[in-house]
């Protein structure tokens, strides 16, 4: 099984249970496992700044399903839960989920590049992605996650407490 990570993201129809929806489809997937998820952070909409403020997570998977069926399985949930495509970049969606690393794979294709562009540059992507990953993961092409991590600030996203039905909000 190759170890596969997947960034989700979520800013109409109830984010946290979008995202608890999704987490669920991801373990439901066939010849894959669902290993941990992140904290959920919320965070400032990138692009367009007149929408709803995201709900950020990333979740660890081992999985035997090759890249683009996993990708396609990822497409299939963001359908199931109410995605429209064809709005503007970056605009609000109810389910964003991105392949962020297929195991140590480049993948350079039309419709499908791994790691994830911008991967590097997202906190809301490294610092989630920094709690379910080991601790000496590498970035192909980016170098340590370690490395990574530590040029963000961790105080700037805000974990949401999903234990607490309020959905408190707490610096951490
Ligand atoms: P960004 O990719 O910058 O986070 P986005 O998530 O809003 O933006 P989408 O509209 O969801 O972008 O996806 C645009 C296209 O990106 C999809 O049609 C998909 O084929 C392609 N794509 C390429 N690589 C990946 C990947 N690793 N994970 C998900 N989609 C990818
Ligand atoms: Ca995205
Ligand atoms: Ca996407």
């Amino acid at each position: 099984m190759i170890d596969a990570y997947v960034g989700l993201g979520s800013n109409l129809g109830d984010p946290l249970a979008q995202l608890r929806r999704a987490v669920r489809a991801l373990a439901a997937l066939p010849g894959t496992r669902l290993c941990a998820v992140s904290p959920r952070y919320r965070n400032r909409p990138l692009g367009p700044a007149d929408q709803p403020d995201y709900v950020n997570a990333v979740a660890r998977l081992a999985t035997d399903l090759a890249p683009r069926d996993l990708l396609a399985a990822l497409q299939g949930i963001e359908r199931d839960q109410g995605r429209v495509r064809g709005g503007r970049r970056w605009g609000p969606r109810t389910l964003d989920l991105d392949l962020l690393l297929y195991g140590d794979e480049v993948i350079d294709e039309p419709g499908l590049r791994v790691p994830h562009p911008g991967l590097a540059e997202r906190d809301f992507v490294v610092l989630p992605l920094a709690r379910v990953a080991p601790p000496d993961l590498t970035v192909p092409g980016q170098g340590r996650l370690a490395a990574l991590a530590a040029r963000f600030d961790p105080a700037a996203l805000i974990v949401v407490d999903h234990d607490d039905p309020a959905a408190t909000l707490h610096r951490h």
